[in-house]
């Protein structure tokens, strides 16, 4: 698979100027990690200002979008958008092909661990990271 493509005129036109700027700032200060794809968008965790956020955008329609911070909320739009793009595009292709596998490898592998092996691995995770605890009582 080649490596990503997002098209960042697009997202340039579709982002106010402010916006599209802090998400460079957000990209070249590695505050973006791509975790995958999924349901044709691709998935970043961003370090942001207020914690971490969770975003995707659809690398085919860059206004196809969402992102859990609170400014997605009010607007529709963030900077984490284009933080993503930007990463992602500049990832090798190796990286890239490993991106795209990850998340569907995940979910084919979970689907055949069964529905006790499965809370089990949960209860785990959200004794290790409280986050995943909130996140699974929300
Ligand atoms: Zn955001």
């Amino acid at each position: 698979m080649p490596r990503f493509s997002f098209d960042l005129d697009a997202l340039r036109e579709h982002l106010p100027d402010k916006l599209y700027q802090r998400g460079e700032g957000y990209a070249e200060g590695g505050r973006v990690t791509v975790i995958g794809q999924h349901g044709g968008r691709v998935v970043a965790q961003i370090d942001g200002e207020s914690g971490q956020h969770t975003v995707e955008v659809n690398e085919a329609d860059v206004t196809d979008a969402v992102c859990s911070c609170p400014a997605f909320d009010d607007w529709g739009l963030c900077k984490h958008m284009a933080a993503l793009a930007i990463v992602a595009n500049a990832l090798d292709a190796e990286a890239a092909d490993e991106a795209r596998g990850r998340l569907a490898r995940l979910e084919q592998a979970l689907e055949m661990e069964g529905a006790e092996a499965l809370a089990a691995r949960l209860v785990a995770l959200a004794k290790a990271y409280p986050e995943v605890l909130d996140a699974l009582q929300s």
